[in-house]
């Protein structure tokens, strides 16, 4: 099998297993009850919080488990929005988001808020101009992913915040970091709120975090017996954690070489692929080598995910999440229905291998020659 869609989801790795299944086997109490057991859950818990926090330079107050980063997103824009609401009822989000992001903004909706849609330009740069306009005296929180999850664009969040913070220095800044972590370097301080997920970096499913500076006050989602806070009440999944914590500290170890080697894998593809008249890349400065979007002209992206899966190579059409065909990144950036109908997303990581990409490659070309050759008896 050549597995190629490390951004819809990541095995667990080894270790972060092992750590799982030990946390599991050796730690049952619940970390909230008194007695010994749980003092020695919690124990485990409060270290592999710290642990966290040291990796992306946080107070342990500052970290709120969820169940990944479609909770982290629903927490950090309701619970912010409901937190300010006397404020202001004004939300400001970038047209390069996840469906999570933009469900929740359909949902604030219906409750009165207003969102506001910044443009980008034809690099899939958040455009300065038009955020300094759109942030008002009523914005009470702005939202912009740091890595886009169909094209890979990764915005300048330090600059983002200054633009933001000097139009009104009350709005909140929210980040969905969830491409970005363990794949290029983040600074938690260049934003306000965080989210991210365990799977994308090798960590188990079920398990994330949002980052919330002491700052900013958040209303809770889920209400029960109180920890971290009580911003998030339930039992905490122990094992999840002490496995997210490693899978953490794996994921921002030697994260430059990790990346150098990505962009070789993402070079070969692109060189090789550009040489298809078929076939359109859809990749700007902005995109981190991990995500790498085409669009096929001739031949319709799921016909050619599902031939390509017959010999176990798995890809995606624009992301695993979306419901629709159309590539909403894609159409921000380059405003081409036919383009962004036609998406493609090979996703990479450090632990792919040249052998697996030259494998992918040739299958790729045998594939799309006897596709694009259907495709055009069919048209003749
Ligand atoms: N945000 C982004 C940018 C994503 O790529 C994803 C996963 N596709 C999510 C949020 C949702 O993450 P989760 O599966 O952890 O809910």
């Amino acid at each position: 099998m050549i597995y190629l869609d490390y951004s819809a989801t990541t095995p667990v790795l080894y270790d972060v297993l092992e750590s799982y299944n030990n946390a599991t086997r050796d730690y049952m109490g619940n970390a909230n009850s008194m007695h010994a057991l749980g003092v020695k859950s919690k124990v485990l818990l409060n270290s592999a919080t710290k642990q966290i926090c040291e990796l992306f330079n946080i107070n342990e107050e500052e970290l709120i488990f969820t169940s990944g980063a479609t909770e982290s997103n629903n927490m950090a824009l309701k619970g912010i929005a409901l937190a300010y609401q006397n404020r202001g009822k004004h939300i400001v989000v970038s047209k390069l988001e996840h469906p999570s992001i933009y469900k929740v903004c359909e949902f604030l909706e219906t409750q009165g808020f207003e969102i506001s849609y910044v443009d980008n330009d034809s690099e899939g740069l958040v455009d300065f101009e038009d955020l300094k306009e759109k942030v008002r005296n009523d914005t009470i929180l702005v939202s912009i992913c740091a890595v886009n999850s169909e094209v890979g664009i990764r915005q300048p969040l330090k600059t983002l915040r200054q633009i933001i913070k000097k139009e009104n220095p009350n709005t909140i800044f929210h980040s969905d970091m969830t491409q970005a972590i363990g794949k290029v370097p983040v600074n938690m301080h260049d934003v306000d709120l965080a989210s991210m997920s365990g799977h994308k970096i090798f960590g188990p499913k079920g398990i994330g975090f949002l980052f919330k500076s002491s700052k900013v006050n958040l209303v809770p989602l889920i209400h029960g017996s109180g920890h971290f806070n009580d911003l998030r009440s339930g039992t905490p999944p122990l094992p999840l954690i002490v496995a997210l914590s490693k899978a953490c500290r794996i994921a921002l170890d030697n994260l430059e070489d990790k990346e150098a080697k990505v962009q070789k894998l993402n070079d070969r593809i692109c060189n090789e692929l550009a040489k298809y008249d078929g076939v359109v890349i859809n990749k700007t400065k902005y995109s981190i080598p991990h995500i790498l979007n085409i669009s096929l002209e001739n031949i319709r992206p799921e016909t050619f995910i599902h031939s390509m899966e017959d010999d176990e190579v798995y890809l995606s059409t624009n992301t695993a999440c979306s419901s629709g065909e159309l590539s909403t990144s894609v159409m921000a950036i380059y405003n081409d229905k036919k383009r962004a109908t036609s998406t493609i997303r090979i996703s990479l990581s450090y632990v792919t291998t040249n052998e697996e990409v030259s494998k992918f490659l040739n299958l790729f070309k045998s594939k799309y020659k006897e596709l694009d050759e259907l495709m055009r008896s069919k048209h003749e």
